[in-house]
C-alpha cells in the first residue's frame, strides 16, 4: 500500500527519497520506483535502463511553501529511438514545472498578464511565457470545419514583421478555427485542403485585401461571395484621401496652401467626432476645393 505521502505527491514512476523544509521552501528528493520498466519517451515502447539523470522543477505550492521536486530519471536505450529519455506523464521533456504546475499557469494567464501571474507564482516571466504558449498551443481544439458557412481570414505579424500566420475564423460563432502559418497560397491552401469537399458549401469569406487570400478563395470556394472588411477598405480609402490632399496643396495657391494645413486630420477623421471650428474649417476647405469634397463626400457614403 503505497504511503500518505507519495499518495498525496501523487508523481508516478517516482518514490520520495526524503524532504527538507529550506527557509519558505519544501524540497523533494524523488528517485525511480524500480517496480516500474522504464519506457521511451517518444514511442513508449519499453526500454533499457542505460544511466540516471537529475533535475529541478517546481511543483505546485503547499500552503505558503514552494514545492520543488529534485528528481533522478533514467536515460533508456529503445530498441527503436536509441538513447533517448525515460517517458515521465507528470513533466514534459525540458519543462521547469510539473505539468499540474504548468496546467495552473496557463488557467491564471487566461485572466491575469504574463508579469503578474509570474509574481504570483514567483517564477520567471520568461518560464511563465514558455508555459502560456504551450498551454495555447495543446488547447487549442481542432474544430470540426463540416458545417461552417462563413469565414473570416486575417494576418497577424509576429517577430516585427518577419513571420506571419493566417487566423481563420468561423464568423456565424466567433469560434477560432485554425491559426496557419505564413500567408502565401500554398499556406492558406492547408486549410482548405482540410476542409476538402464542403469548401463547396462556404456562402462568404471576409478577408483583408492580401491578393494571395482572394486567390485561394476563388480557387476553393467557388461559390463563395468575397467580403473585403471595412477597417480595411477604409484603412485604403484614408490613403486616397491623403494622396488626394497633398496634391492639392502643391497645386495650391498661396492662399489655397494657408486653408489647407492641418487639413489631413480634418479630412480623415470623422466629421460627428469634430469640435465646431474643426466643422467650420472642413466647411471651408470642402467649399473651396472640389476634389476634396468630391473624395469627403465618397468617404461619408463609404
Ligand atoms: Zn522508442
Amino acid at each position: 500500500m503505497p504511503s500518505i505521502s507519495s499518495t498525496i505527491i501523487d508523481l508516478p514512476r517516482l518514490k520520495i527519497k526524503d524532504s527538507e523544509l529550506q527557509d519558505d521552501r519544501i524540497l523533494i528528493h524523488m528517485e525511480p520506483d524500480l517496480r516500474f520498466k522504464p519506457r521511451c519517451s517518444y514511442c513508449e515502447s519499453k526500454a533499457r535502463p542505460n544511466r540516471n539523470h537529475t533535475r529541478e522543477i517546481r511543483d505546485l505550492s503547499c500552503f505558503q511553501h514552494k514545492v520543488h521536486i529534485k528528481f533522478a530519471y533514467r536515460e533508456v536505450i529503445c530498441h527503436q529511438c536509441g538513447i533517448v529519455i525515460e517517458k515521465l506523464n507528470f513533466v514534459t521533456p525540458y519543462a521547469r514545472v510539473t505539468t499540474r504546475m504548468a496546467e495552473a499557469v496557463g488557467v491564471m494567464c487566461k485572466y491575469m498578464n504574463l508579469s503578474e501571474v509570474a509574481k504570483y507564482f514567483d517564477l520567471d516571466w520568461k518560464t511563465v511565457r514558455e508555459i502560456d504558449k504551450y498551454y495555447i498551443e495543446t488547447h487549442l481544439e481542432k474544430l470540426p470545419l463540416d458545417n461552417i458557412r462563413v469565414i473570416g481570414m486575417d494576418e497577424v505579424a509576429c517577430k516585427k514583421g518577419h513571420q506571419y500566420f493566417t487566423v481563420i475564423y468561423d464568423l456565424e460563432r466567433n469560434q477560432l478555427l485554425r491559426i496557419v502559418e505564413g500567408r502565401t497560397e500554398n499556406a492558406v491552401s492547408q486549410f482548405f485542403e482540410e476542409m476538402g469537399d464542403h469548401c463547396k458549401k462556404i456562402m462568404a469569406v471576409a478577408v483583408d485585401m492580401w491578393q494571395p487570400y482572394t486567390n485561394v478563395v476563388k480557387k476553393y470556394c467557388p461559390w463563395a461571395r468575397i467580403v473585403y472588411d471595412k477597417f480595411h477598405i477604409i484603412s485604403n480609402y484614408h490613403k486616397i484621401i491623403d494622396k488626394v490632399r497633398r496634391r492639392e496643396f502643391s497645386q495650391a495657391s498661396s492662399d489655397g496652401k494657408k486653408l489647407l494645413k492641418g487639413s489631413k486630420y480634418l479630412l480623415l477623421k470623422n466629421k460627428d467626432n469634430l469640435k465646431e471650428s474643426g466643422k467650420d474649417k472642413l466647411e471651408a476647405i470642402l467649399e473651396h476645393n472640389k476634389q476634396l469634397n468630391v473624395v469627403n463626400t465618397l468617404k461619408e457614403q463609404l
